[in-house]
């Protein structure tokens, strides 16, 4: 059992003014797993006293301290590992070999990429008639979701700390626990204390305080749209810079020159993958008129191969949703689209055979649906995939790109030119060309109701900074 009631301000674990606790539960097992303090606004105001403090002394460290501050948190990241791994998949419910592979490993190439980008990244510049400093933004205040923990987190530390800037971090309630982790990280990897200040609690009071107060420079916020507009609002109080990460319902381009299989496999593990339960799921899938019947039969024919179940066994693909709300939510828009008249091609609602105990959610497809359907153009945040059919390129091009969001999209296929030419028109920010390896060093983030800004490598950075010019510089 984990418990946890107190804050990490000004370098240590400090008292909640509150006795409240938040509980924390294992989806899977659907048991109580450890508490957590449910901060207040009181709390928060320590914590921005504490991260202005160290400001002035942690924003005029050399790029070299920094650099090697970013290692040294590296290394006591892969220390943990195993930890990782298990705290994860016990507050997520992410299959183990998923906790593994992109939980963990997402966390740890932030640190790592943040100090590779460090190395040639120039804080100064000389023009003919001025010269330009760029330095840190300040006090930031990051708030973030449950579906990654480490990753979410990691890649604003990472950025925040490259650019010299101190913070006050408040993870999502549902996933506390990888946050407190990395939070023993930070302190074997000497972080200055009041560089990193960790409140724990609800977004309501916690949250809303950070991107309220008029001491926090900065508010780099990943979550739902509803929260993105909220930080907005506060935000403009005090003309605070924000930068948002919000949600997605991608679309999946699939070219006529694919094969079914390899249509079939990518749908599916775009919705299995984390549950649903990620920003950038292929949750619209546009396939050719012809392919549509052969593309279902395969749908159904490898669907057993993506098992869900047990988070703790190797083999499971899929876990369970993150809490029961999350499962409700999934299990509604199923229904809505059920009611709607939409044909189910696999899963539908209830918990799939065998799972009575966790939030299990069942794989789930429709077809012949209107594009303009509620199901089809809210995000789920969950395994449910929504199939189209397309005539031309052109259609397929137009309807993916019928939506309020614009964080990413996936193309599909052999033709090098269609494959260019899909993904130059998608309007969105990280398009992904049949199996396109990941790349930490590129920018991240969306087009319209997507976000605002960008995350990751050097992009990342820029966030964390202002840029001054001064005229008339002695040379
Ligand atoms: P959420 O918006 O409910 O919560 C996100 C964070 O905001 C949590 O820490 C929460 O406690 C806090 N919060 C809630 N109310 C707040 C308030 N009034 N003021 C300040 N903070 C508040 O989102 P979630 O359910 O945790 O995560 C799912 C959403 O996150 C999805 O929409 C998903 O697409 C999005 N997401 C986006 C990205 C991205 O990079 N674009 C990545 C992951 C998740």
């Amino acid at each position: 059992m984990y418990h946890y009631t107190k804050h990490f301000i000004n370098g240590e674990w400090v008292e909640s003014t509150n006795n409240e606790t938040i509980d924390v539960i294992n989806p899977a097992t659907e048991q109580k797993i450890g508490t957590i303090s449910s901060g207040t606004k009181e709390d928060v105001d320590k914590a921005v006293k504490a991260a202005r403090a160290a400001f002035l002394s942690f924003s005029n460290t050399t790029k070299e301290e920094r650099i090697q501050l970013l290692e040294n948190i590296a290394r006591e990241y892969e220390k943990r590992k195993d930890n990782f791994i298990k705290v994860i998949t016990e507050e997520l419910g992410s299959p183990v070999s998923f906790s593994e592979k992109t939980q963990y490993a997402m966390g740890l190439n932030h640190f790592k990429e943040a100090a590779k980008v460090l190395r040639d990244f120039d804080f100064s510049e000389q023009r003919e008639h001025s010269y330009i400093q760029k330095e840190a933004i300040g006090v930031a205040g990051l708030i973030t979701p449950w579906n990654f923990p480490t990753n979410q987190v990691a890649t604003k530390l990472a950025s925040a700390f490259a650019a010299g800037s101190t913070v006050i971090l408040k993870p999502a309630s549902q996933t506390p626990f990888a946050a407190i982790l990395l939070t023993e990280v930070l302190q074997k990897a000497g972080v200055p204390n009041g560089v990193f200040n960790l409140v724990n609690g609800s977004g309501s009071i916690v949250g809303n305080a950070i991107s309220s107060h008029p001491d926090v420079d900065f508010v780099s916020f990943t979550g739902s749209g509803q929260v993105g507009t909220k930080i907005m609002e506060n935000a403009a109080q005090d003309i605070k810079k924000i930068a948002l990460e919000l949600g997605g319902k991608s679309p999946i381009v699939v070219l006529e020159d694919t094969d079914v299989e390899t249509a079939a496999r990518t749908a599916i593990s775009n919705i299995a993958k984390n549950t649903g339960q990620v920003c950038t799921a292929g949750t619209r899938i546009f396939i050719p008129k012809a392919m549509h019947d052969p593309f279902v039969e395969k749908v159904k024919k490898l669907l057993p191969e993506y098992p869900v179940g047990d988070p703790k066994d190797r083999d499971t693909f899929m876990g369970p949703q993150v809490s029961k709300d999350q499962w409700q939510t999934v299990q509604d828009y199923i229904q809505l689209g059920i009611d709607n008249g939409a044909e189910l091609i696999v899963g539908g609602t209830g918990k799939p055979d065998g799972l009575t105990t966790g939030y299990y959610s069942k794989i789930t497809m429709f077809t012949h649906l209107d594009h303009n359907d509620t199901i089809a153009q809210e995000e789920i945040f969950g395994p449910v995939m929504t199939v189209f059919t397309y005539d031309t390129l052109e259609e397929a091009i137009e309807l993916a790109n019928t939506t309020i969001y614009g964080l990413a999209g996936y193309v599909v296929g052999k033709d090098p030119k269609q494959l260019a030419n899909v993904a130059k028109r998608i309007r969105a920010g990280r398009i992904t060309i049949n199996e396109g390896k990941a790349d930490f060093s590129a920018p991240f983030g969306g087009f319209k109701q997507s976000g605002i800004g960008r995350e990751w490598g050097d992009y990342g950075i820029e966030e964390f900074l202002e840029i001054k010019t001064i005229l008339g510089m002695p040379k």
